[in-house]
């Protein structure tokens, strides 16, 4: 265990060291190949194997190898979500996920565009560096208090000494996050109470922070809470408030080599700071999957997968952090973890029984997508918001589970052969 963490919320670099230490104390440094990209992975049915191609140091000669099970780990928020118009701009710009930390914004007029997860963490950093930040709203987010306090000597010294002390707390944290799904289930009672109180605590958040009564409205989100990801802040709006940042809301209608237009004018700036999301419908694109008779191709809008850990046509594929497996309101990490227990199991079974190649069959995702898309329908996720947990119509949610993190431990704790489609090694 950690027991140095600093913050509730630690910085990158902590986080960074830890997840070092992790592999360094499980000794899995010695399997990793760094610098090695995975371009191709085609199943060949013969064989019953996969053939992957893969890019060492981004050298365009292919090394080749054959792997009986794949595991995806590409991660869902990986690959920058770019307006193309941007192209036009021709200062200096770059997406939050590729921050280019040879640029100094020191005494710059910085544009940000976006207010969404990713804008609300830089914007109160840069801020007091540069010497104008616009700031280019769509939709204004539901935030709430993120009380990121230090950890005391005290805490620190409880965690260290006494038995179970960070267990007791890291399920009381779980517990209080699981507890907030109740306001994402409409049509009950519960929710009714629980979504007053979560609303109550943002309204009171923005009321508090924000004593421009103009700018408190055009930073008041219209949509149902919990519909767009709920973010937690307390410097971003005491940022909004600083005299050198201004909030535009007008639309963008064009860029230009100088600047970014708005129905209302043009400003022109010298650096351009994309928080623009991500694709999250990338999945492990670019690389190129072929199953036996078709590509990977995800579609949004109609999207299926059996527990977002395998899809039919692709066999002894496993997906972490497949399709409808994201959260709103808990850490995905715990999704991992029940992922990799299941595929764990899944290839202790195959070994066991000798199966050479295992898929699921058609109506076994079928019938878990078409139930989960009901579950779904009776939460805030589908209320039409535009948010990136849908389909463009918003009618089919690709990005989320439908329930709290217990459940989806209950659908994946145990491995069944039943939905799948088996072959043996010896027929
Ligand atoms: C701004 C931001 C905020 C977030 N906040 C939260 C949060 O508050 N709570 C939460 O639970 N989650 C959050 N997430 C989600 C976060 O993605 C997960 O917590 C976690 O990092 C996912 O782990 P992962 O291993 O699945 O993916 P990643 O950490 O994204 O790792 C994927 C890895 O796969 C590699 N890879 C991809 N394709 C290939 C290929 N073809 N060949 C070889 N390697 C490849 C990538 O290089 C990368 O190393 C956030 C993400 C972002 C971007």
């Amino acid at each position: 265990m950690f027991l140095d963490w600093t913050h509730k919320y630690s910085s990158q670099g902590e986080i960074l060291d830890y997840l070092r230490s992790v592999a360094k104390k499980y000794d899995v440094l010695k399997s990793i190949r760094f610098n090695s990209e995975v371009r191709t992975m085609t199943w060949n049915d013969k064989e019953s194997h996969w053939e992957v191609e893969v890019s060492y140091n981004n050298s365009p000669e292919l090394q080749r190898f054959t792997a009986d099970i794949l595991i995806s780990g590409a991660g869902a928020l990986r690959i920058p979500n770019v307006p193309s118009q941007f192209d036009r701009f021709k200062g200096e710009k770059f997406h939050t996920a590729r921050w280019n930390y040879d640029s100094s914004l020191k005494g710059k007029r910085v544009a940000v565009v976006g207010s969404g997860a990713s804008a609300i963490q830089v914007i109160p950093a840069i801020a007091p560096e540069v010497s104008e930040l616009l700031v280019y709203q769509r939709t204004p987010s539901w935030i709430v208090p993120r009380d990121n306090h230090p950890y005391s000597s005290l805490f620190k010294a409880v965690m260290a000494y006494v038995p179970f002390s960070q267990k007791i707390y890291r399920a009381a944290i779980f517990v209080v996050k699981e507890l907030t799904f109740l306001t994402f289930q409409r049509n009950t009672w519960l929710y009714d109470k629980a979504g007053q109180l979560s609303k109550w605590v943002a309204d009171n958040h923005r009321n508090k922070s924000v004593t421009d009564p103009v700018l408190r409205e055009r930073l008041t989100p219209k949509y149902q809470m919990g519909c767009k990801r709920i973010l937690t802040s307390d410097d971003f709006y005491p940022a909004m408030m600083r005299d050198n940042v201004t909030l535009i809301t007008d639309k963008i209608v064009d860029v230009e080599s100088d600047g970014i237009v708005t129905q209302n004018g043009k400003e022109k700036v010298d650096v351009v700071v994309m928080a623009t999301g991500f694709d999250v419908t990338a999945f492990m694109a670019p690389a190129q999957i072929h199953g036996p008779v078709k590509q990977f191709k995800p579609d949004p809008s109609n999207l299926k997968s059996y527990l977002g850990i395998t899809m039919n046509g692709f066999p002894n594929l496993f997906m972490l952090l497949g399709p409808n497996t994201g959260l709103g309101h808990n850490s995905v990490i715990f999704m991992i973890e029940c992922q990799m227990d299941y595929i764990i199991q899944a290839i202790r079974t195959m070994m066991d029984k000798d199966i050479s190649k295992l898929e699921v069959k058609p109506e076994s995702e079928e019938s878990f997508s078409k139930t989960l898309q009901a579950t779904l329908k009776n939460t805030v996720f589908s209320t039409q918001c535009g948010s990136w947990y849908a389909d463009a119509k918003g009618d089919n949610i690709y990005a989320l589970w439908g329930g709290n993190c217990v459940s989806y431990w209950n659908a994946t704790r145990k491995f069944e052969l039943e939905p799948f489609n088996v072959t043996y090694h010896n027929k």
